[in-house]
């Protein structure tokens, strides 16, 4: 299907009437009028608290949130619209399974991460060896910015117990061979988790494909509202699990001395949940599918494509990472200028770029960096985003 790009950028009301060039979308995306229309006519027309209500309204609440699971569900190719959890982002998706999974960790079992991961997928299993004093171990990355696969056996072992790998640099763009850790954490009987908050979003996502135990990511990073995420588990694992906050809704029965548990997947949704938010991911979701998801990474593919033959002609461009698979993230440095003075000169013309650590702090000290910049590309950006970067850049370096 084709699509044109002028008519997506129509759809964000954000570049309305604004010559906005916003690179930043691996930190968080602009949102389509569909999806505001939608989070507007939740609170509009059918508030009321969900799973509680008798009258009707409560009723039309608690349809369109569950319509949204099944939404969800569908989108990353699940069993059953009960394996998917509604959280309130990829971080509380994983601190939920750092607190869960490692009830029965005890020292001498392994946490395998990764030298790329986000400090999402790298803090809450500190935390959890601390606690267990179980110790983490780190793939580390090759020249190129992929994970070096090499030597599977120094890193897969049988005193490894959970491995949790990203599924796409929000720092390099890399895309992981997922299958592939998958089938060595599988063979070590450990359990496989995804950190999904720059996949699902770029990329076609069928867990069963996959062949992960757990997927997790974030609704504001693919158009969607802030304070929503899913972890999507396998059932089975999810039900032998135990709760990760209690309150409202995630029990069955409670005494005052005692509490028994709700269903997968309430269990794991305590309090009210954030409905209206869950409602606009679902929007989100429609508004993605109506493009095409593979149409979306083509289009990424080609700007990057485009961007990275543009760059090379830069004098003292550095580029960070020359994955094969990648999606649309470019890190840089400019030689003789810092990130920060960069950012704020590309400010002056509207221009929006991340500089800093990105929340990889290790991933920085393997390129021996403590600041890069970063740009990162979505389906509203087009060639002259990247023609508008280029120029001003030009200008800039010029006054340096
Ligand atoms: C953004 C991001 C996270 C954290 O997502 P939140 O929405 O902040 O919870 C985790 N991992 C990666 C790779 C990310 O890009």
């Amino acid at each position: 299907m084709e699509f044109s790009l002028k008519d997506i950028k129509q759809d964000f009301p954000i570049f309305h009437n604004s010559d906005l060039v916003y690179l930043d979308s691996a930190s968080t995306t602009q949102k389509p009028q569909v999806v505001l229309d939608r989070i507007s006519s939740m609170y509009s027309e059918a508030n009321a608290n969900v799973h509680r209500a008798l009258y009707s309204l409560g009723s039309v609440a608690t349809e369109r949130y569950e319509n949204s699971r099944k939404k969800v569900s569908s989108f990353i190719g699940a069993n059953s619209d009960k394996e998917i959890i509604f959280t309130s982002g990829t971080t509380e998706s994983i601190n939920l399974l750092a607190h869960t999974l490692t009830d029965k960790l005890k020292p001498g079992d392994e946490i395998l991460l990764s030298e790329m991961e986000h400090h999402s997928n790298l803090v809450p299993w500190q935390l959890a060896a601390n606690r267990t004093g179980a110790s983490i171990s780190y793939i580390p990355l090759s020249k190129k910015g992929e994970l070096d696969l090499s030597e599977p056996e120094r890193y897969f072992k049988p005193s490894t117990k959970i491995v949790s790998i990203t599924h796409v640099s929000n720092v390099l763009g890399t895309i992981n061979p997922l299958k592939k850790i998958s089938e060595m954490a599988h063979e070590m009987g450990a359990v496989f988790v995804v950190d999904g908050a720059q996949g699902a979003p770029h990329c076609s996502v069928n867990v069963k494909e996959i062949g992960c135990d757990f997927y997790t990511f974030s609704g504001h990073k693919m158009l969607g509202p802030t304070g929503i995420g899913v972890l999507w588990g396998k059932l089975e694992l999810l039900e032998s699990m135990e709760p990760f906050m209690g309150g409202g809704e995630m029990i069955e029965t409670v005494t005052m001395e005692s509490s028994t548990w709700n269903e997968v997947p309430y269990k794991f949704e305590a309090g009210t949940p954030n409905f209206v938010q869950a409602v606009g991911l679902g929007s989100a979701i429609d508004y993605i599918n109506s493009i095409g998801i593979n149409n979306i990474s083509d289009h990424e593919t080609k700007l990057t494509e485009y961007a990275l033959e543009k760059l090379a002609d830069i004098d003292n461009f550095r580029l960070f990472g020359s994955p094969i698979d990648r999606t649309g993230v470019i890190s840089f440095n400019i030689d003789g200028i810092h990130p920060h003075d960069l950012a704020q000169f590309l400010n002056e013309d509207n221009i929006a770029i991340r500089v800093g650590h990105h929340c990889a702090q290790p991933l920085l000290a393997s390129l021996n960096e403590t600041s890069i910049g970063r740009l990162s590309f979505y389906l509203y950006n087009n060639e002259s985003d990247i023609d508008n970067f280029c120029d001003s850049l030009t200008r800039i370096k010029a006054y340096f």
